[in-house]
């Protein structure tokens, strides 16, 4: 049940326990407002939903419906085509990058499949570091000793985020953030 699109039409959209009424013809995405260069298309063809919010969804929040109609997404592309559409796109996916731990996920090129691959995986994430820890405890433990840094555990805990989004603090200011986030 597909409503029509005009470009003087606004849908709401629920962003957490926010409502949000935006324009349909977005240059930008609908959930976090960056510049759509990279999105995600599914089944009912909405393309205005950036890769990286899409997939947080489907991963972090296991919601695969899109965000706009609703509709259940189970195939989802990743393109760079802003214009690509999803019939041509099923056509073509023995063409395109398979994401390694969820098969219905397809990406373009492989930019933004390392770029996921980052996201999800135990990277430092103290600027320009980057080293790869490969799970928390070892993640943990190269920031407070590499660059005397640490996780908040409320924040890693209760933020819908990838890891690469989580974030970090000078290991003396931890207990100022807790008191006033
Ligand atoms: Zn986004
Ligand atoms: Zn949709
Ligand atoms: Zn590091
Ligand atoms: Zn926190």
């Amino acid at each position: 049940m597909e409503r029509p699109i005009t470009k003087d039409r606004t849908y709401s959209v629920e962003i957490g326990k926010v409502k949000v009424e935006v324009p349909l013809d977005a240059n930008s995405c609908l959930l976090c407002a960056n510049p759509l260069q990279t999105i995600a298309v599914g089944a009912c063809d909405h393309r205005v939903i950036c890769y990286i919010c899409m997939l947080r969804l489907r991963w972090i929040l296991k919601k695969n419906a899109c965000p706009l109609c609703k509709v259940p997404l189970e195939t989802l592309f990743v393109v760079n085509t802003l214009d690509a559409k999803y019939e041509d796109l099923m056509k073509n996916k023995s063409s395109l990058v398979q994401d390694s731990s969820d098969p219905n996920v397809y990406y373009e090129d492989e930019v933004a499949c390392d770029r996921m691959r980052k996201l999800r995986g135990y990277y430092c994430l103290w600027e320009g570091c980057g080293k790869n820890l490969y799970d928390q405890k070892a993640l943990d433990g190269h920031l407070r000793s590499a660059h005397n840094r640490v996780l908040c555990e409320v924040c890693f805990k209760n933020r819908p985020v990838f890891m690469g989004e989580q974030l970090v603090f000078p290991s003396h200011k931890l207990q100022e953030h807790m008191k006033y986030g």
